[in-house]
Order: structure tokens, then C-alpha cells, then sequence
């Protein structure tokens, strides 16, 4: 209740510190300021519980991407709530919004990814892409090929396969042992790590320390390579070109499966429907959750293609695996239609071809005489920008995040919502902003790394 002194806000912050535990969050460091209430969202727009307007330069967590209010969603939600919240009769039956969201997601999936799994988060998705990779494998007679290779500073997830898979130093310190069978090479981050070498050159020597890896394990144990197209909770780094075409020729040289994961990059983020076509790979399974629904419900998805959906349903038998929630009818009926709305307003193609390249464009005009700003990479709507002591020197700062969580928070109390990844800058707003809301985003950008200075 709200005591007479309280006003609404402060009641609900008090009430989230004594019982909402936040993830990946300091909750010492977060109650002794209290947490802002969000409260109302409308395009690329959120508003708290004071009344202040902030535009949201990370569409929520990556995903609200045909943005706020989008009535077509919300009749689709409502709609299925009343003929059918749930059902499901132990796996042995189908609702119309699951087998329909399934034709959907095949029609955008590139090459043969037809077969569809569903999940409800994104760590659940890459879960089920660990086991049903392993499983493939030894239903093709060949167990001992069970090792997976992810990447240092990739993000797949906060579940046991997810941190295992995933290359957060961080999180692999904490609530560990974590899975054994998974290695981890470096990441393709060449501002960063590359020395000397050029961009085309440094992808493929990055590319090729996957196979050194494999020869280190041998090519008769490793089962799949797996990497977000563009890593995005390790701060948005770009591959360069040489990078995934070097990654797919390895895969097939040994015989291992390719899947990507496409929780962030899926959904027209890069502008192509995936990340994934985006850099010119046939992955064999692909991941994705997030701009599937748009966040509105949470669902997720595996899609995979003939050579492991045939020999699994033709030799596997049952494959012990599922959720009680899979395909859930109210969050498939919001993702049926978050895609045909993308395909009606051809969202991909503005994003590839209009509001992409603008973004792009007018983000490194802005920061072209800014000093903190070090590099820019993106593609299409997400953009990671590097924070720098010295942009000449290519000096970083010491105490890495430090300047970061600082323009975060400047970025924060001037009604833009901005992320950090330790001293990078991270940027992925709603796929339908306009060129004006571009300006105004890029404008408050600027005006808080002026602040950060
Ligand atoms: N995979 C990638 C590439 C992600 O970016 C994320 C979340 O940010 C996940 C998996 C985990 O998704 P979720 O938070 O829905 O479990």
C-alpha cells in the first residue's frame, strides 16, 4: 500500500527493493537509488512513472523491434486469450497458431531450415540447440563427437548451457562448474585485437583459430561450431567479411555442424531477415527468440535444416526433450502476426536499404570530432561504438567500464536509453524508427558522450 507520505513511484520502488531481484544487477548498489518505472510505450518511445519521455536506443533488451504499442500484436494476444490461452495433450497435439508461426518462420529462414523447434527464451533455444546437436550425433552413430566450440565474450544465455556455451569471463566465475566438452577460441573483434593486421587478414586469422581448435580436439569429437553472427551482449562486434565464409569452409572440411545464433540478429536487425544472410552462411541450425514476437510474448525457436531434422526424425525415435510451453498458442498468434507485419511494411528492406545506412551514416557524422569515440561498427540498426582515452593512439581506458556506466547513466537521466558493455557503447533501436527519431537519437548521443568527457 501507499502510505500517505509516499508518492506512486517511490511505493513502487520500495516495494520492487524489498522483493523484485533484478538480474544482472548490484541489488545493494540499485535499491540505495531505487529503480526507474517504466510505465507506458509508444513507437520508439517509453515513458516513466514521472512523466518523462525517453527514447529507447536498445528496443527494450534487443527486441522490441516493430516498436511500442503495435496494435496488430495486441489483437492478435487478446484474440487467442479468449479462443485458447494453452493447450497442449502431452506433445501429442497442434493449436493453429504453432503450426502456422512454424510455416512463418520457414518462409524467412534461409536455404533448407524448415524443421521448427519451439522454446520460450533465447538461453532455452540454445539449450535445446546443444542437446539436439549431441543427440544428432550419436543417433548418426558417432557419441564420441560431443564437443561444442563457442567463442570468448559471446553471449548465449544465463542457464547451464547457455553460460557453458557462452564466453562470459564474468559468468563463468559464478554458479559453476559449468558444461564439460565446450571450447571457447577468441573473438573476431579486430578494433580491438587485431594488432597490425587488416580487417580482411585478421578475419581469417581469427576464422582460422577454429581450425586449430578442432585439430587440437580432433575433427572426430567436435560437433558443431556456434557464434552469434554479430556478438551483441559482448558489445556489438563486426565480423569482418572474411570472418564467416572462412568459419562455413572449416565447418564443412571437418564435417561439423554450423548454427548460429540468431537471438539478436534474427528478425531483420542487420537487414536481411537474418544475421546469417547478412554475412553470407548456410547455417545448419539457427537459434532466435527476441524480434520473433517483438518481445511482446516470450517465445524462441530453433529452425533446423534436412540433414539433422531428417536423420533425427527418421532414426531418432523420440527425442526427450520439450517445455510445457513450447509453441504456446498466444505467444506463437503474437509472432505469426509480428512477421506478417514485417512482411507488410517490408521492414527488412527499410532497414537494409533506407533507415540502416542512414543510421550508419548519421551516427559517425555526429562523433566525427567527438573525443571519447574510438571506432564505430554496426550493420543495418545495431551499432557498437568503442570509448577511448586517446582515439590517435588507440589508447583504452584502465579501469575498463568506468567511462562506460557513466554516459550510460548520463544517457539515462537525458531521456535515452543507451547500453555499455564495459567501455563500448551499444545502440540497436526499434527497426520502425524514423529519420527524424535517427536525428534526435543521434543528437542525444552526441550530447551525452559531451557529458561523459
Ligand atoms: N543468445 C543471444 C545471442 C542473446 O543475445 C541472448 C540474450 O540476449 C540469448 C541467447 C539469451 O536469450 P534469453 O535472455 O531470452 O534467454
Amino acid at each position: 500500500a501507499v502510505t500517505q507520505t509516499e508518492n506512486l513511484t517511490a511505493a513502487i520502488q520500495r516495494i520492487d527493493a524489498n522483493h523484485h531481484w533484478h538480474p544482472f544487477t548490484d541489488t545493494a548498489a540499485l535499491n540505495s537509488k531505487g529503480a526507474r518505472v517504466i510505465v507506458r510505450g509508444e513507437g520508439v518511445y517509453v515513458w516513466d512513472s514521472e512523466g518523462n519521455r525517453i527514447i529507447d536506443g536498445m528496443a527494450g533488451l534487443w527486441c522490441v523491434n516493430m516498436g511500442y504499442g503495435r496494435k496488430e500484436l495486441i489483437d492478435a494476444a487478446k484474440q487467442q486469450l479468449d479462443e485458447l490461452p494453452y493447450y497442449n495433450h502431452f506433445f501429442q497435439t497442434t493449436t493453429t497458431p504453432a503450426a502456422v508461426l512454424a510455416q512463418e518462420i520457414a518462409s524467412v529462414t534461409p536455404g533448407d531450415l524448415n524443421h521448427i523447434f519451439f522454446a520460450n527464451s533465447g538461453s532455452e533455444a540454445v539449450d535445446t540447440l546443444i542437446r539436439m546437436i549431441r543427440h544428432y550425433w550419436a543417433v548418426e552413430g558417432k557419441p564420441e563427437k560431443n564437443v561444442l566450440i563457442g567463442r570468448k565474450n559471446a553471449y548465449h544465455g544465463s542457464t547451464i548451457g547457455g553460460t557453458s556455451l557462452g564466453g562470459m569471463g564474468a559468468m563463468h566465475k559464478q554458479g559453476g562448474p559449468y558444461l564439460p566438452n565446450i571450447e571457447h577460441i577468441d573473438q573476431p573483434y579486430w578494433y580491438g585485437e587485431a594488432g597490425d593486421l587488416d580487417e580482411e587478414a585478421f578475419g581469417l586469422k581469427a576464422a582460422r583459430a577454429l581450425e586449430e581448435k578442432i585439430l587440437e580436439v580432433g575433427p572426430e569429437k567436435v560437433a558443431a561450431f556456434i557464434g552469434e553472427p554479430i556478438q551483441g551482449a559482448g558489445g556489438v562486434i563486426v565480423p569482418p567479411a572474411s570472418y564467416w565464409p572462412e568459419i562455413q569452409r572449416i565447418c564443412r572440411k571437418y564435417d561439423i555442424l554450423l548454427a548460429a545464433d540468431e537471438v539478436i540478429c534474427g528478425f531483420g536487425r542487420t537487414g536481411s531477415w537474418f544475421g546469417s544472410q547478412t554475412f553470407g552462411i548456410e547455417p545448419d541450425l539457427m537459434s532466435m527468440a527476441k524480434g520473433l514476437s517483438s518481445g511482446y510474448m516470450p517465445i524462441s525457436a530453433v529452425a533446423v535444416g534436412d540433414r539433422v531434422a531428417n536423420c533425427l526424425i527418421e532414426k531418432g525415435g523420440e527425442f526427450f526433450h520439450g517445455f510445457t510451453y513450447s509453441g504456446h498458442p498466444v505467444a506463437a498468434a503474437v509472432a505469426v502476426a509480428n512477421i506478417r507485419l514485417m512482411k507488410q511494411e517490408k521492414v527488412v528492406d527499410y532497414v537494409a536499404d533506407d533507415i540502416g545506412p542512414y543510421f550508419q551514416q548519421q551516427l559517425r557524422a555526429v562523433l566525427a570530432d567527438q573525443p571519447l569515440t574510438g571506432h564505430i561498427e554496426g550493420a543495418g540498426l545495431v551499432a557498437g561504438i568503442a570509448l577511448v582515452k586517446d582515439r590517435e593512439a588507440k589508447q583504452f581506458f584502465a579501469d575498463e567500464g568506468t567511462v562506460g556506466t557513466l554516459c550510460r547513466d548520463h544517457c539515462f537521466e537525458n531521456g535515452l536509453i543507451m547500453r555499455a558493455v564495459g567501455d563500448r557503447m551499444v545502440l540497436s533501436p526499434p527497426l520502425v524508427i524514423s529519420r527524424k527519431e535517427v536525428d534526435e537519437l543521434c543528437a542525444k548521443v552526441r550530447k551525452c558522450f559531451d557529458l561523459t568527457l
